[in-house]
C-alpha cells in the first residue's frame, strides 16, 4: 500500500530537518528541579528552565493539600464542570484567587492554555451563541479581536476559535494600536496582551494600553501567566506593579508558573465569568481540573500572601543574575525571571545549551515555532530555589562559553532589549 500523501509530506518534511540537526531529542529528567535536576543519561544538573518562579510545590504544606484530596476525591475529576465535575474545592479557588488579583470573579480552566481559548473565544462570541442558541437579543456588531504581535499561541488560538475579525498590532506599540482602534471605532472590541512576554521577559505597556483601550471603548485582557505571583507589591500582578489595579477588566492566570501547580484561571467581571462557563469551548467541553491541583493552588495562594518573603528572594536572585550579566556587559530584555540571551539560528541557540549542559547548567534552547528562526535564544529563569552559588556558578560558565565560544555571546551582547 502507497503511503498516503499527507504522511510523505511529513516524513520527508521530518528528514530533512532531522538531517539538519534542527530536531533536537527533548531532554528527559528523572526528577524536577529543586533546582537540581537528574537527567535520565544519570548526570545531575542545575535547571535554570523551570517557570516554577517560587518553589511553592516543595513545601510541605502544599504537598499535605494536595495529598489529603488526593485520598478524598482520587486523582482525577472524569468530567467537566458542566456535568457532574464541579467540586467545591474549585469554586473555594477561584473565590480566593479572585480576591488575590482583586477581581470580582474567576473561572479555573484545567490548563493556562485553555484559560487563554476559553476568554478570547469566550467574551468574543457567547452573546451571538446566546442568540444562536437560546434567541437572545443579537450583538451589536461584530467583534473584532486586536492582539500585540507576540502573544502567546494560545491567545491566538482563542481568537482562531471565535469568529471575530483578527488583526495584530506591533509589540507593545500603543501609537499603532490607536491607529488601529480608530479604524474599528463602534465596533465590539478587545485587545489582548501578556502582562509579561513569555520569550522575551518584557513588560507589556500596561499604563499605555489601559489609555488608548478607555479612549476607544476596547476591553483590554491581559494574560498574566508570568506576572501573577511575582509581580506588584502584593504579587497580584502587572496591574499592581503599575498602580492599575482595576484598570484591567479581564485577566488570565496560569496556576503553572509562581504557584508551582498546573491549570489556568480567567478573571472579570460576574456576568462576563457566568457567560464564558456557558458557551466558552476551553472550559465547557474538556474535564475540570482535579482535586489535588485545587487543594494545592490553595496552599501555595496562602503561603504566597502571607510569606512576602519568598518573592524578596526571587527578586533578590533576579538582581543577582542580571547584575553579573551586565558586568559581561549582556543586558537582556525586561527586569524579571525571565532572562532571555539572544543566539540567532536554532544551532547558535542548541550549541549554547550544550556547551552549558556539559558544565552542569540546564539553560533551554527556544527554537521555531515559539519563535522565529533568526530570533533563536537560550531563556534562563530563575527562581526563589536557587542559591546564590548557583547563580554565580551559571555566571561563571556563561563567561566561560564566551571565550570558548565567543561568536555565539556576539548576539547576546549586542541585543539592546
Ligand atoms: N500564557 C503564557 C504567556 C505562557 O507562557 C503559557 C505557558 N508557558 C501559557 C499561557 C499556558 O500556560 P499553561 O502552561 O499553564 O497551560
Amino acid at each position: 500500500m502507497n503511503t498516503p500523501t499527507l504522511f510523505s509530506d511529513l516524513h520527508v518534511a521530518h528528514d530533512w530537518l532531522a538531517g539538519r540537526g534542527l530536531l533536537p531529542p527533548e531532554r528527559r529528567s528523572e526528577t524536577l528541579p529543586t533546582p537540581l535536576v537528574r537527567l535520565h543519561d544519570g548526570s545531575t544538573v542545575v535547571s535554570f528552565c523551570s517557570n516554577n518562579y517560587l518553589g511553592l510545590n516543595h513545601r510541605p504544606e502544599v504537598k499535605a493539600a494536595a495529598t489529603q484530596a488526593l485520598h478524598e476525591h482520587t486523582h482525577a475529576t472524569s468530567e467537566s464542570r458542566r456535568l457532574g465535575g464541579n467540586l467545591g474545592l474549585l469554586g473555594q479557588l477561584e473565590y480566593e484567587l479572585a480576591e488575590f488579583k482583586k477581581q470580582p470573579s474567576a473561572l479555573i480552566t484545567a490548563t493556562g492554555l485553555l484559560a487563554n481559548i476559553a476568554a478570547v473565544h469566550g467574551i468574543l462570541d457567547a452573546s451571538e451563541l446566546a442568540r444562536r442558541w437560546y434567541g437572545s437579543p443579537p450583538p451589536s456588531s461584530h467583534p473584532v479581536v486586536i492582539y500585540d504581535e507576540l502573544c502567546h499561541r494560545s491567545i491566538q488560538m482563542g481568537a482562531r476559535e471565535s469568529s471575530a475579525e483578527r488583526v495584530r498590532f506591533r509589540h507593545n506599540d500603543a501609537e499603532q494600536l490607536a491607529d488601529i482602534l480608530a479604524v474599528y471605532i463602534g465596533r465590539a472590541i478587545l485587545v489582548v496582551t501578556e502582562g509579561v512576554f513569555s520569550m522575551d521577559g518584557d513588560m507589556a505597556d500596561l499604563p499605555s494600553l489601559v489609555e488608548v483601550c478607555d479612549a476607544h471603548g476596547a476591553v483590554l485582557m491581559v494574560d498574566d501567566a508570568h506576572g501573577t505571583g511575582v509581580y506588584g507589591a502584593d504579587g497580584s500582578g502587572t496591574a499592581n506593579h503599575f498602580g492599575l489595579t482595576g484598570r484591567v477588566p479581564l485577566q488570565v492566570a496560569t496556576l503553572s508558573k509562581a504557584f508551582g501547580g498546573m491549570g489556568g484561571a480567567v478573571l472579570g467581571d460576574e456576568r462576563t465569568i457566568a457567560m464564558l462557563r456557558t458557551f466558552s469551548s476551553g472550559y465547557r467541553f474538556t474535564s475540570s481540573l482535579p482535586a489535588e491541583q485545587a487543594a494545592a493552588t490553595i496552599a501555595a495562594l496562602r503561603i504566597l500572601r502571607s510569606e512576602p518573603a519568598v518573592r524578596e528572594t526571587l527578586w533578590d536572585n533576579v538582581r543577582r543574575l542580571r547584575t553579573g550579566l551586565a558586568r559581561m556587559g549582556i543586558h537582556p530584555p525586561g527586569d524579571g525571571p525571565i532572562v532571555p540571551l539572544h543566539m540567532g539560528t536554532p544551532r547558535a541557540a542548541a550549541k549554547f545549551e550544550e556547551l552549558m549542559l556539559d558544565k552542569g547548567y540546564w539553560c533551554v534552547a527556544v527554537t521555531p515555532p515559539a519563535v522565529s528562526p533568526e530570533a533563536c535564544r537560550v531563556r534562563l529563569t530563575v527562581s526563589a530555589m536557587h542559591s546564590s552559588e548557583q547563580i554565580d556558578g551559571l555566571l561563571e560558565r556563561i563567561n566561560d562559553v564566551s571565550s570558548q565560544a565567543p561568536a555565539l555571546m556576539g548576539l547576546a551582547r549586542s541585543y539592546a532589549g
